[in-house]
């Protein structure tokens, strides 16, 4: 596969362009690292903006069904994932450094910007920590057996027994 560059990010931000593509999840080396399965391709679209102070930027798009891996019942479950994220181009290293958490994410604006590893990283930024089927659909462990579960599984079953 011919690898996919924006080769100037910049002018694509002030001209507005658009590309969009797909990308096999099978390419995508740090994602696929723990996933059931990497058959599939993820869907993307970038799109050049100026946002209200002149800075460029650019819109990531990205849609995928991953098969992740049910930390209760090590069972292979579908994750549909989709990404809106605006991040703003920076020239400047040292902004990157000293980057407010409150701002929006900032990417080196660097030449021939490789598509693959900007999806890459923001998939992995998205993806959660750990994965769980609904409870109905997983054949991992019961109610009796809660106390044994991560604290946050027990959380999200306890608050999942409270919407009934
Ligand atoms: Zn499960």
């Amino acid at each position: 596969m011919s690898e996919q560059v924006v080769a100037d990010p910049l002018e694509f931000a002030r001209g507005y362009k658009s590309l969009d593509g797909k990308i096999a999840i099978a390419h995508l080396d740090r994602v696929k690292e723990g996933l059931a399965s990497v058959t599939g391709e993820v869907r993307f679209k970038l799109t050049g903006f100026l946002n209200e102070n002149n800075e460029p930027g650019l819109r990531c798009q990205v849609q995928a069904t991953l098969k992740l891996v049910c930390q209760r019942c090590l069972e292979p479950m579908d994750y549909a994932l989709e990404i809106d994220s605006p991040l703003l181009l920076s020239k400047d290293a040292q902004v990157l450094a000293e980057e407010d958490p409150d701002t929006p994410d900032r990417i080196p604006a660097q030449r021939n910007l490789s598509i693959a590893e900007l999806v890459e990283e923001e998939i992995l930024l998205a993806l959660p920590m750990a994965a769980y089927h609904p409870e109905a659909a997983c054949k991992g462990q019961t109610h009796s057996e809660l106390g044994t579960l991560h604290p946050f599984a027990a959380l999200a079953r306890l608050k999942t027994d409270i919407e009934r």
